[in-house]
């Protein structure tokens, strides 16, 4: 943390800051300058928060350097992780030198349209399947999910097809049945700070996809990053789907950019949703194509084998053409920026 003196402050406002940070076992290194003077604090963040050192006279700003996340954060992990998700023995990779595509439906409706949604994943190269039994609507009239039927079918079609499972947790009480049929648990935008079901999953022991909040800042992403990883599971997946613009004609404005940001602050995985972003299915391809320019680590993607009766997002959800043409896609343009189909890593080991 670094504190700037502004012009006119005094030795002794400088020597009382010295002495505040001190006073609190932390170290204080002025420098003093032609105008200004610094002072360079050293020790327990927290405990100069509670100073209020902006308040002393003779303080101009106080800037922090360190991150306020950590054990997110590239400063105190420089590598970048991989997350896999999936049973012993068939592990998929979501990482730096992979690409990893997901898709399946908004919602579970049914075992018949789960499984279909299922193969139309998997031949368009999927390698893991999303589908929501707990459906976080913003409308309460909406359909809200099957709940724990479809939980069943989600593990039903896990064992006819060999794809591992993310779907979404809403309420806390729910995780221990969630992750208990999931390979991975889904916290969805509109959870994204709700922090009392952060550090459930946190307390889960299973994979995370943390979805960012549409109207949240990267360093609030991060944080709430950060309540999963303090509980000891450091295997979270963070997923930009769009945040809420002034613009109209899409659903939500995709942050592409959020996807270098991320990866030059934090060691954790990042993939896009381009569905949730877009909220329309003709811009599902093109914006695919640009997380994976931008060097994402995979993508989540809505498939529906009959969109026009879908109970949940059906003029997202791709299918035929569209979904053959994404397909080709994602099988052509990660090898042109470095990255594998993680379908070719799964760890079997
Ligand atoms: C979803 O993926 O099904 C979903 C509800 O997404 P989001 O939380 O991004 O709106
Ligand atoms: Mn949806």
């Amino acid at each position: 943390m670094v504190v700037v003196m502004s012009p006119d402050a005094t030795d002794e406002d400088v020597a009382h800051v010295v002495e505040k940070v001190e006073a609190v076992g932390g170290e204080a290194f002025v420098s003093k300058g032609v105008v200004r003077t610094i002072i360079g604090l050293v020790g327990d963040i927290e405990s100069f928060h509670h100073l209020n050192l902006r308040t002393l006279p003779g303080v101009a700003d106080v800037h922090r350097i360190s991150d306020p996340y950590k054990l997110v954060s590239r400063q105190h992990h420089a590598e970048r992780s991989t997350v896999w998700v999936g049973p012993q023995g068939a592990q998929v990779p979501i990482g730096p030198d992979t690409f990893t595509f997901m898709a399946g439906p908004c919602a579970v409706e049914t075992p018949e349209q789960t499984l279909a949604a299922a193969h139309m994943a998997r031949s368009a190269g999927a390698t893991i399947l999303r589908g929501g039994a707990f459906k976080p609507r913003t409308s309460p009239y909406a359909f809200q999910g099957l709940g724990l039927a479809g939980l069943r079918i989600l593990a039903d079609v896990r064992a006819a097809t060999g794809l591992p499972i993310v779907t979404e947790v809403v309420d806390a009480r729910d995780v221990p049945v969630v992750a208990e049929h999931a390979d991975m648990l889904q916290v969805g935008t509109r959870n994204m700070a709700n922090f009392g079901l952060l550090q459930a999953v946190g307390d889960a022991g299973k994979p995370v996809l943390l979805k960012r909040g549409m109207t949240a800042t990267i360093e609030e992403w991060l944080m709430a990053a950060e309540y999963i990883a303090q509980r000891g599971n450091l295997d979270v997946v963070l997923c930009e789907r769009g945040i809420r613009t002034f613009e109209p004609s899409t659903r939500n404005t995709l942050d592409i950019s959020a996807v270098p940001v991320v990866q030059a602050t934090s060691h954790l995985p990042i993939i896009v949703d381009p569905s949730h972003a877009a909220g329309r299915k003709d811009l599902v391809v093109p914006l695919s194509r640009a997380a994976i320019a931008v060097g994402a680590d995979g993508i989540i993607v809505d498939v529906h084998p009959t969109p026009e009766t879908a109970l949940c997002d059906g003029p997202q959800a791709l299918l035929g053409n569209d979904l053959r043409e994404l397909a080709t896609a994602v099988r052509r343009l990660p090898p042109v920026v470095g990255r594998v189909d993680a379908g070719e890593r799964i760890r079997t080991a």
